[in-house]
């Protein structure tokens, strides 16, 4: 078997198990108990790969919906500071506009105060002085005076400056705000998204593991079927030790069975058909279907060249119609031992194997004697 995986622990496990197959199979016997153990084995590993491949699709599920929520909530932050960034700019450009409508007002007020004052207050000197900014401070020092004595225009421009001051204090609480709203949210989205960074951290881990136990479920998988077909292996041999036979030729294709024959017109029960037909060109090779002893090895008449094997327990089997023999009278030979050559020697029409089993000296059907037959 090949060893693909990537994963370690795969590849550690497999070699275990192949380990434990290598010493299993040179010890003798026990070989069923100890495949069927292994075979358990395998199947609680593929068991336990399973449920661990559920737990981690499990926490990679839950992961995958931590980070959506963190980015939707990364979203958000990042919303609030579009949204603070408004606040802030619209809160500045008003500030600047009311600074302008109050340097306006001020100056407005100033020169009101100061006709004013120097109509009704100012002394002479003081109404002389040149320099606008010290009247007017000297205006405002007096501006009790001044404000009894405001007109209906004047009161009107006073009270426009107080509410320009008082919306410059709202825009500037407004700007503040928004800073505070602004930086409160930049600190959570370093917070989110370092919590982001570390979610897809885990993610990969866990997609790893995964592959691991994708790559992990494959092999045993595949080890499975190896422990399958060993054991069916098993069976085969077991049935050879058993006296079972082997074809005695490379790919069986049987063109007449053991049997009676019926007339294909009227259906007569004719003669019994004592071996099995087994397709077979000229000079195809013909092997012994199991260990045994060489008893005949001549020509016999209708047979053709034959060849006769001794299996012992009263077991023979009989290879007729050959070419050529490559075995002799009081050969032993092994199951799968090349016996001859098929041809069309004795009473056939067509070269073929004619092959029987022989049970003491009592012909019966081929197929209850082949492994793999029935
Ligand atoms: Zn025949």
């Amino acid at each position: 078997m090949k060893l693909q995986g990537k994963n370690l622990t795969a590849r550690l496990l497999v070699v275990a198990l192949l380990i434990g197959f290598v010493s299993h199979m040179q010890q003798s016997g026990l070989y069923a108990a100890q495949e069927k153990t292994d075979a358990d084995k395998v199947q609680q590993a593929f068991k336990d790969a399973l449920a661990r491949e559920k737990a981690n699709d499990q926490a990679i599920k839950d992961i995958r919906k931590q980070i959506s929520i963190t980015k939707t909530a990364i979203s958000k932050a990042e919303q609030s500071i579009a949204d603070a960034d408004i606040t802030i700019n619209e809160a500045r450009r008003e500030v600047a506009g009311l600074d302008i409508e109050i340097e306006n007002l001020e100056q407005d007020l100033a020169i009101k105060a100061l006709d004013g004052f120097i109509s009704s207050s100012l002394t002479p000197q003081e109404a002389d002085l040149s320099d606008l900014s010290i009247s007017k401070n000297l205006a405002y020092q007096r501006s009790e005076f001044f404000f009894e004595k405001l007109t209906d225009t004047e009161a009107d421009a006073v009270e426009q400056y107080r509410i320009a001051r008082q919306n410059r204090a709202v825009a500037l609480g407004n700007e503040l705000n928004g800073e505070q709203i602004k930086a409160k949210n930049e600190q959570e989205l370093i917070t989110l998204q370092q919590q982001e960074k570390e979610r897809n951290a885990e993610a990969k881990e866990i997609e790893a593991i995964l592959d691991g136990l994708i790559e992990e479920i494959k092999v045993l998988d595949e080890v499975e079927q190896e422990i399958q077909s060993i054991i069916k292996e098993r069976a085969t041999q077991e049935a050879i030790d058993d006296g079972a036979l082997s074809w005695p030729v490379d790919t069986p294709y049987i063109t007449s069975p053991y049997g009676y024959r019926t007339h294909p017109v009227t259906g007569q029960r004719g003669k019994l058909h004592r071996g099995m037909d087994l397709r077979a060109r000229t000079g195809a090779s013909i092997y012994a279907a199991a260990d045994g002893k060489v008893i005949a090895a001549n020509y016999a008449g209708r047979a053709g060249n034959l060849v006769i094997i001794d299996h012992g327990s009263g077991k023979t089997t009989y290879y007729m119609h050959l070419s050529a023999y490559n075995t002799k009278v009081g050969a032993t030979i092994k199951r799968g031992d090349l016996v001859g050559k098929a041809g069309a020697t004795g009473s056939v029409t067509a070269a073929h194997l004619h092959f029987e089993v022989r049970i003491n000296g009592v012909a019966e059907d081929p197929r209850n004697h082949i492994i793999g037959a029935q």
